[in-house]
């Protein structure tokens, strides 16, 4: 499965927001540590020391423990704000920020769940009930800073807010970079042993046949289906049952190639598509795996060894067989002639 485009990406952005964390923090530190200096703003070099739990949201994030970064993230931005509008009034106008709240809310909770409606709801409801406390109550203004100093305050919580809303962003985007990737695993993959599922198998089949249709390259297909499954369900139960399909395609797997398309079609049957594979060389192919299956075992639960094997059948596209249906409907058919011929076998017809 090609998911290098999402991984290159993904590290770009964390490695990005790790550095401009890290850089805030100390420049924060900095500012911080003259405003201690100067003794007077004693508040006011507290107050840029938030930073680090941005900073540790972010770690959240990575622990997968989303819901309470998101959470951890909003309650951090409200109180930077409320802190910032006492120290220095509305006069500032650091009220408006109360705005970003139900947006970035908006964006972090747009989930259906019931935990997460509340949570946005209650985000919405804070900075609403902020804004309009703060436009009908004028705060007295702490400190009377000279114009120095303003200029110093305005830049670097104009800094910090940039940033804020850069690291916020930077979070949503990673979200959705996440459920994206699940959602394309899971519409993709086999759950039990992670390799396509049937609906993947078709549509990588089509592009396949129309790559092999314009360059006219061999293409190949295998049916395979394991001998007398249900025997072994029976025998040595459903969750072993599992095991030994996970192992027949781990062992499969160590038989193709990353170009192949490998399929669970269902049960205990899988499709193998060879591009770039003659007949000859698919006939080749299913021999070791079939050999392969024979010759290992699998252990069971109980720690007993569970020996199987698997019949296959192969098509090759020819004139005769120009789409993916007519490939798969005579692989199936000699499949079936490998199984009444005895099983544990590969046939391979020639239409
Ligand atoms: P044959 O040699 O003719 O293929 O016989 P068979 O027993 O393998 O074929 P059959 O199709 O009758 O049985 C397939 C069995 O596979 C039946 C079903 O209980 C089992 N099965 C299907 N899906 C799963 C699964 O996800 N896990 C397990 N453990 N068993 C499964
Ligand atoms: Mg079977
Ligand atoms: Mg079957």
């Amino acid at each position: 499965m090609k998911k290098k485009g999402y991984i290159s990406t993904d590290n770009f952005r964390v490695r990005a927001l790790k550095v401009s964390l890290v850089f805030t923090y100390i420049l924060c530190a900095l500012i911080s540590g003259v405003y201690l200096y100067l003794g007077a703003y004693l508040a006011l070099s507290m107050i840029g020391l938030v930073t680090p739990f941005y900073l540790w949201a972010w770690i959240l994030v990575k622990q997968g423990r989303t819901l309470t970064a998101r959470v951890l993230f909003l309650v951090v931005l409200t109180a930077h704000l409320t802190a910032a509008i006492l120290l220095f009034s509305t006069a500032t106008g650091f009220h408006y920020y109360y705005f970003i709240l139900p947006t970035t809310t908006g964006l972090f909770f747009n989930h259906n769940e019931t935990r997460q409606r509340y949570f946005a709801g209650f985000f919405f409801l804070a900075a609403l009930v902020l804004f309009l406390g703060f436009i009908h109550s004028n705060p007295p203004s702490y400190y009377t800073l000279t114009a120095q100093w303003e200029n110093l305050l305005r830049i670097s919580s104009g800094f910090m807010t940039m940033l804020t809303i850069f690291a916020g962003f930077t979070f949503i985007a990673h979200e959705i970079l996440m459920s994206n990737r699940e959602l394309f695993r899971l519409a993709t993959q086999d759950p039990l042993t992670g390799i396509f599922n049937r609906r993947e198998f078709f549509i990588r089949g089509e592009n396949a046949i129309q790559r092999n249709t314009l360059y006219n390259t061999p293409l190949s297909l295998l049916m395979m289906d394991i001998d007398f499954f249900k025997r072994i369900n029976d025998t040595f139960g459903h969750a072993n049952g599992d095991r030994v399909l996970k192992q027949f395609v781990h062992t499969c797997q160590t038989q193709t190639r990353s170009s192949d398309i490998f399929a669970r079609l269902g049960g205990e049957e899988f499709a193998l598509l060879l591009p770039e594979s003659g007949p000859e060389e698919a006939r080749l192919t299913a021999e070791r795996i079939r050999q392969e299956i024979e010759d290992q075992a699998v252990s069971s639960d109980s720690g007993g060894d569970i020996y199987i094997t698997v019949s296959i059948g192969i098509s090759a596209k020819t004139v005769k067989t120009p789409t993916l249906e007519r490939m798969i409907h005579e692989a199936d058919s000699a499949l079936y002639l490998a199984k009444s011929m005895g099983r544990n076998r590969v046939v391979l017809t020639r239409a």
